[in-house]
């Protein structure tokens, strides 16, 4: 079975429209006198997290925004990274702060987060602002599920009523997912490692999210006929074997492997279920960029919601 070009969700196409609209409400806020600016806290060097920083940096600017990087070696203390965000938090200019995750060793994570303002939390991580989330009232949503439900409005993919289905309840992804598909009047159910017969409960689904970070976990058995089917993990596949089991025959595949020696692949053993939905996101191309454009939707969101009448 083959996969029709209409049957691809294609995350690069949706984030470009996502990017043009966010570079023209930057326009918009900068004839107000308002520069819309993301500042992010990078503690440490890990080499994954430098790169989604500087992409980060670069993707402001592209957009017309300020982007500062405040980056602190591994050995900062916590006191010391707690009075750079109290800093940010008191800085008018500075309209939204991400601190780069994961933080080194030793350093409470969680105690960080707490400690951004929320109108400023363009991760959409603080209590306040998951409590309003939960509620269904106006906040900063975390941007990879907000990018995902972004991706259905512009698809055209109704919700309301439909059987949803989410792999993975981490803060970051599965439970504001869950929250965000509720909202929108799907019927939703969670399934994480202790779910006994996964196949079982995603045979159910018609809207199918992925999110448990464990390679091809999701296989031809997991899906029914007709899904949609999004695919939010990401994985470096550095093993040929694995390579030639997980893309059979595609050339471009192998090719990539061979001049790079590694192919990124997700959590949907994409050859085998996409031939059985109606809809499905590929990796790459498909979450990442969307999670990218969605942080900068939300730095125009912050800088417009906190000026709120002052605009
Ligand atoms: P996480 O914090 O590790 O959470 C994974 C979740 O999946 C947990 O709730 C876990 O259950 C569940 N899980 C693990 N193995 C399972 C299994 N065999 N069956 C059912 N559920 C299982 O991961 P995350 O931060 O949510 O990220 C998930 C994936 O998305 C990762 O691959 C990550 O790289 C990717 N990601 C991509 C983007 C993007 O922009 N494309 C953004 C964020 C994350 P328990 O709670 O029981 O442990």
């Amino acid at each position: 079975m083959t996969v029709g070009r209409d049957q691809i969700l294609d995350g690069r196409r949706v984030a470009d429209a996502i990017r043009e609209e966010v570079a023209r409400e930057v326009e918009a806020l900068r004839t107000r006198g308002v520069v819309a600016r993301l500042d992010v806290v990078l503690v440490g060097d890990d080499p994954a997290s430098r790169i989604y920083v500087r992409s980060k940096a670069k993707t402001s600017a592209e957009l017309g925004m300020v982007s500062e990087t405040h980056e602190l070696p591994e050995t900062t203390s916590q006191a010391e990274i707690e009075s750079l965000v109290d800093q940010l938090n008191d800085d008018n200019e500075v309209d939204g702060i991400l601190v780069q995750l994961p933080l080194p060793g030793g350093i409470d994570a969680t105690a960080i987060l707490d400690r951004v303002v929320p109108a400023k939390d363009v991760d959409g991580f603080h209590p306040y602002n998951v409590g309003l989330l939960v509620q269904g009232r106006p906040t900063l949503h975390p941007c990879t599920p907000a990018g995902i439900m972004e991706m259905f409005r512009r698809e055209n993919i109704a919700l309301a009523g439909k059987r949803a289905v989410v792999v993975g309840r981490s803060n970051i992804v599965g439970k504001p997912m869950a929250a965000l598909l509720l909202h929108a009047h799907a019927t939703v159910t969670i399934c994480h490692s202790r779910t006994r017969d996964l196949a079982s409960v995603t045979r159910e689904a018609e809207i199918l999210i992925a999110a448990a970070g464990r390679l091809s976990l999701i296989g031809e058995d997991h899906v029914s006929p007709g899904a949609v089917v999004v695919d939010v993990g990401m994985h470096r596949v550095t093993d040929r074997a694995t390579v030639e089991h997980l893309f059979p025959g595609n050339e471009k595949k192998i090719a990539a492997f061979a001049n790079k020696g590694a192919v990124l692949a997700g959590d949907v053993d994409f050859t085998r279920v996409a031939p059985k939905t109606s809809k499905i996101t590929p990796v790459p191309g498909g979450v990442g960029p969307l999670t990218i454009a969605m942080l900068m939707a939300n730095t125009v969101k912050a800088a417009t919601m906190r000026r709120g009448k002052d605009l």
